[in-house]
């Protein structure tokens, strides 16, 4: 095998859309999207409300099922164990072992009320990993060190300013040693002054190798860190590309609608 071979061979998307269907009842949400996301990007999601982003990544979390079309992260079928060339469902299990994989941060900081930080970023730890008490702590705090917060670690959430419950939301879905992080407007809930404090934890994550797919509205975020743009609506792919490219020439007349709202 030529060393390009072995290139091309490491050259795997870890999440592969192929026209991604999803319905809710008689609303089709998702109309065959298609989309990957190559090992190390950050692929940033823009589009309006209403327009299925936040289906998309909880179909990749194993939150919601499709109903058509190819899912895979990792090289394995959401929801299912191929075997030959047969799928089999995949158990409650199975799935809770595939989502241990994917790291996810809402718009609403999901942390438990009744734990300190220290305790939110090391629960699943012990509880799901079995990991040593001790260890899991060393590590917690080593991870809330690196949102900024290794002061805060005895806080409770009602104690934390809401850019710091999202960082310490950020650190608890690390703590999980994800391949895959998915961000679903993890700053449009905040304060304009507590954005900033978000965005820069998720650049450092990016700086760091980590693959990532960020719905957001932040332009600059998405200009600056996003290896790609993809602009949805309506439930299809309207158009994708380098962030830069998208955002200063975009070709489609709904992007261009979009993009003059939120610039
Ligand atoms: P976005 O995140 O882009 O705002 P969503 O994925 O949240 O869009 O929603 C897309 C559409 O799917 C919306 O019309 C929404 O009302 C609908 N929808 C989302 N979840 C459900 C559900 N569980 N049941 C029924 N309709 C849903
Ligand atoms: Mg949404």
């Amino acid at each position: 095998m030529t060393t390009e071979q072995v290139a091309a061979d490491s050259a795997v998307p870890l999440v592969v859309a192929e026209q991604v269907h999803k319905r809710f009842g008689s609303l089709e949400v998702l109309k065959g999207i298609d989309m990957q996301v190559m090992p190390g990007e950050v692929a940033c999601l823009l589009g309006p409300s209403g327009s299925g982003k936040s289906t998309f990544l909880r179909c990749i979390n194993h939150l919601e099922k499709i109903d058509g079309g190819r899912l895979s992260v990792n090289g394995h079928l959401v929801g299912y164990r191929q075997k030959g060339d047969k799928l089999y469902e995949l158990k409650d299990g199975e799935v809770a072992q595939r989502r241990r994989d994917i790291g996810m941060v809402f718009q609403r900081f999901n942390l438990f009320p009744h734990m300190t930080a220290l305790r939110n970023v090391m629960e699943a730890p012990v509880q799901v990993l079995g990991r040593n008490r001790k260890q899991a702590k060393d590590e917690a705090l080593t991870l809330l060190d690196r949102v900024g917060l290794g002061d805060r670690s005895d806080h409770y959430p009602s104690q934390l300013s809401g850019g710091q419950q999202q960082r310490v939301a950020i650190a608890r879905a690390l703590a999980m040693h994800p391949q895959l992080m998915l961000f679903d407007e993890p700053t449009s809930a905040l304060d304009p002054e507590l954005v900033g404090e978000v965005l820069d934890v998720m650049r450092d994550l990016a700086a760091g190798g980590m693959t990532m797919i960020v719905v957001t509205h932040e332009i600059g975020f998405a200009r600056e860190v996003g290896d790609t743009l993809t602009f949805m609506d309506q439930g299809v792919v309207v158009e994708s590309g380098a962030p830069k490219e998208v955002i200063a020439n975009p070709q489609h007349p709904r992007t261009r609608d979009f993009l003059s709202k939120v610039l």
